[in-house]
């Protein structure tokens, strides 16, 4: 599905220059790697604070930890998503409300949102899936009219612009109040081990969460505030520094290979290739989506059959997600109705994602596509 291999040795000395710089110093923890990586993801994303933590999921913890969320509040979240986004907000105590997926874009759907609204909700959390910024626009209207905290969970879409209707641009998982992101290896920005940030405009917050990130201490062991240990070391802070400058090559390299599978496919009548609809408007040109993932429907029912014979073929393939958050055993509730999910049901039937990586060259994407179009057709 990706190749961090072949990734790796295009930027070897770099990155391996890096890693020696750490060793050299002693400086593992917050050492000066770490401030000089988040100055630079500042200036990338255009945002005044990037607080770099431990993971992704820490991170969304961390904001809305920051925030002040208190047990009981309602957070909304798409039904289709990686369970971290849901379990952050479970193991606060707070209360998860999914909501069902648009079936163009598969973020959250816009009015299933309004519905989902209660005197409780106190938080949204987009999740730009696979790579594709939610509808920022209208999300950013909804919480302005129910004073609203918007957390984007920034996970997947690193780099993503997303443009507004008057033609200003913004970097996904800066719109909200916070967004937070994760530099898993297999992330559009990725590091060798585990790593997150958490960014925000919001001087007061960025306060506070540097503070919980380090043990809720302001004063070195004064502990203001219950925190926790989330820290990005310094070896990852180096590969994700000799990384960054990289970022809209990498991003660029997904878009190309999207556009080569979604011309492959385009005249196929069983398969449904992923739409770019971040504002509302379906565009292909547009930089909201920065393809983490390449995820398609397959429409007539071989989907399983399908992800069977690539596998076989020994075409790498996967199937994000299988399970709907609402019917996974730890977040299922009394309140959800099948009915409200149709568009999620739908999607862990149908959806099929393919290998996606900045090495994918034209013979490995021929081969790809001529074995789908064979076999589904
Ligand atoms: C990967 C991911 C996370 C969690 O990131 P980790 O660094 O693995 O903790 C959260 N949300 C989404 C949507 C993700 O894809």
């Amino acid at each position: 599905m990706v190749d961090l291999q072949g990734q790796y040795q295009q930027i070897k000395e770099t990155v391996n220059g890096a890693i020696e710089g750490v060793l050299n110093s002693s400086a593992y923890i917050n050492g000066p790697l770490v401030h000089e990586f988040q100055a630079d993801l500042e200036k990338y994303l255009d945002v005044k604070h990037v607080i770099p933590c431990a993971n992704g999921t820490d991170a969304l913890q961390i904001a809305m930890m920051g925030l002040g969320l208190e047990q009981g509040d309602e957070v909304i979240t798409a039904d289709f998503t990686f369970a971290a986004t849901v379990e952050v907000i479970a193991l606060l105590k707070l209360t998860p409300v999914l909501v069902d997926v648009d079936p163009k874009t598969y973020n959250i759907d816009i009015a299933a949102l309004k519905r989902a609204i209660t005197p409780k909700t106190k938080a949204i959390v987009p999740v730009h899936l696979f790579g594709q910024v939610a509808n920022m626009e209208a999300i950013m209207e909804i919480a302005s009219a129910h004073n609203l905290f918007v957390i984007e969970d920034n996970a997947q879409a690193i780099g993503a612009d997303y443009r507004f209707k008057d033609g200003r641009k913004k970097k996904a998982g800066t719109i909200g109040n916070v967004g937070t992101t994760s530099f898993f290896p297999s992330k559009n920005l990725g590091c060798y081990g585990d790593g997150g940030a958490i960014f925000t405009n919001d001087d007061k917050l960025a306060h506070t969460i540097r503070g919980i990130v380090n043990h809720g201490m302001y004063t070195r062991y004064y502990h203001d505030v219950v925190g926790v240990n989330s820290r990005l070391d310094s070896i990852q802070a180096g590969v994700l520094k000799a990384k960054l400058p990289l970022l809209d090559t990498y991003c660029n390299a997904r878009r190309n290979a999207a556009r080569f599978y979604n011309n492959a496919f385009a005249s196929n009548p069983n398969i449904s290739t992923p739409t770019t609809s971040a504002c509302g408007e379906i565009c292909d040109s547009c930089d909201c989506h920065v393809f983490h993932q390449y995820t398609l429907q397959i429409t007539n029912g071989k989907r399983d059959d399908l992800h069977k014979y690539l596998l076989e073929k020994g075409i790498p393939n996967a199937i994000y997600y299988p399970v709907a958050l609402h019917s996974q055993k730890a977040y299922a509730a009394a309140r959800y109705k099948e009915s409200d999910f149709p568009v999620t049901n739908e999607l862990i039937k149908t959806v099929i994602s393919l290998p996606m990586h900045t090495e994918l060259d034209k013979k490995q994407l021929e081969f790809i596509t001529a074995t789908i179009n064979d076999f589904i057709n």
